[in-house]
């Protein structure tokens, strides 16, 4: 059997480190807002390149808590409208309606399954103050399209890079000199989430914020902490929403070989893109040979078909595991219905309808891959 990912595998490859970070931590008495913490929020920032990384209890958390401290400094009121890819993990809908915006879902363009910001531009009213692009699937979104309409028309960039850790944008950015960037760094802040199976993972929830903005940094760590910066006094109704010491320790152990792995998942895209083949499958691939470079990680690799179902459970009887992201997409959810279920979104439902999911783990041999695309190109 060929796991989707095996995480007991990735983790057992960071040992002995992980054990001996795990064991400094209990053994030092701190658990939480300690050095562990604070040791990884600056190397995560370096890392990005932003000058801030606050760190955060999950995804979502960071997510919610840039918009509730936008709304805290001024710049957002309850009502005000976020523009967001509508084929994304609900969680980046969640944190918009949780800090009392309203989501407005932006249809993606299928050839790269990220935010049309021509698409976009028709969702601009007087209330909209945001834009949200995903990376989805470790793949950048425009950012240069997304900068530019949001300097049109003075919105704020936030990116949901969830999925998209370590990502480097080569291009031009407006605005922004220092090149290249990578994701975190490429709009007003952003969100990262370190659950298990992305691309830098913890052995549990985590996430963080980065951004250059230090009121926006400092309004997010004092939300994060009951709203509070000095202990007992509280400015903001906050949330408690930490990066705990035990995962910032792993974090931390992780984090120096992001880049490796990353290179490491292009590789095995590169293979999946030669071997397979996909005209007379009838498969499509959104993955063309001139995006395997730095700004995709691969958090996942998608193809794309009609029949994705029959895919699945084929792949399945010969022992490989697949993944759907996402069966159902957030405007058909029943959480969601009441508000959103109306909206006619072809290019979102074909996606949610035809996308597969195949292992990409870094720790692939390339006989794994190998076996999966003589799997593949024998299914009739
Ligand atoms: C994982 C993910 C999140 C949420 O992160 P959690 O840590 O699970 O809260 C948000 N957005 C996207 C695109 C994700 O993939």
């Amino acid at each position: 059997m060929i796991k989707y990912l095996d995480l007991q595998k990735i983790n057992a490859s960071f040992e002995p480190e992980l054990s001996d970070a795990l064991l400094r931590v209990s053994h030092s008495g701190w658990y939480l807002h300690g050095e562990a913490t604070a040791r990884f929020e600056e190397e995560f920032a370096a890392y990005c390149g932003t000058s801030y990384c606050v760190g955060t209890g999950n995804g979502l958390d960071a997510l919610t808590l840039i918009f509730l401290a936008y709304r805290e400094l001024g710049v957002m009121d309850a009502g005000d409208e976020v523009i967001v890819p509508a084929n994304t993990y609900i969680a980046t809908l969640l944190s918009i309606l949780r800090a009392g915006l309203k989501p407005m879902l932006c249809e993606p363009s299928f050839e790269t399954c990220n935010i049309d910001a021509a698409y976009a531009e028709t969702l601009i009213t007087p209330r909209t103050r945001a834009i949200l692009p995903v990376h989805l699937y470790g793949r950048l979104a425009d950012m240069k399209e997304i900068c530019e309409l949001a300097n049109r028309y003075e919105l704020k960039v936030i990116e949901d890079a969830a999925q998209a850790h370590g990502a480097v944008w080569n291009k031009v950015l407006p605005g922004k000199e220092n090149q290249p960037l990578r994701a975190g760094n490429l709009g007003d802040a952003a969100a990262f989430s370190f659950y298990p199976a992305k691309n830098l993972g913890a052995l549990g929830d985590g996430g963080a914020i980065t951004t250059h903005d230090e009121r926006l940094a400092a309004t997010v760590r004092s939300i994060a902490n009951y709203g509070s910066t000095e202990k007992y006094v509280h400015r903001y109704q906050g949330i408690n929403s930490r990066l705990d010491e035990l995962q910032a320790a792993v974090l931390s152990v992780k984090l120096p070989r992001l880049d490796q792995d990353n290179i490491r998942r292009r590789e095995i895209a590169q293979i999946y893109k030669e071997g397979i083949d996909w005209q007379r499958l009838e498969l499509q691939s959104t993955v063309h040979t001139n995006d395997i470079n730095e700004a995709n990680v691969f958090h996942i690799f998608p193809v794309f078909s009609p029949r994705r179902d029959e895919w699945q459970r084929y792949l399945n009887s010969h022992g490989i595991c697949t993944q759907i992201h996402y069966p159902i997409p957030p405007h058909r959810q029943e959480a969601l219905k009441k508000e959103y279920g109306m909206q006619q979104l072809p290019i979102t439902e074909r996606i949610h309808n035809e996308e597969l999911s195949l292992p990409i783990s870094p720790l692939l041999t390339n006989e794994d891959i190998e076996r999966i695309i003589d799997c593949a190109n024998t299914f009739i």
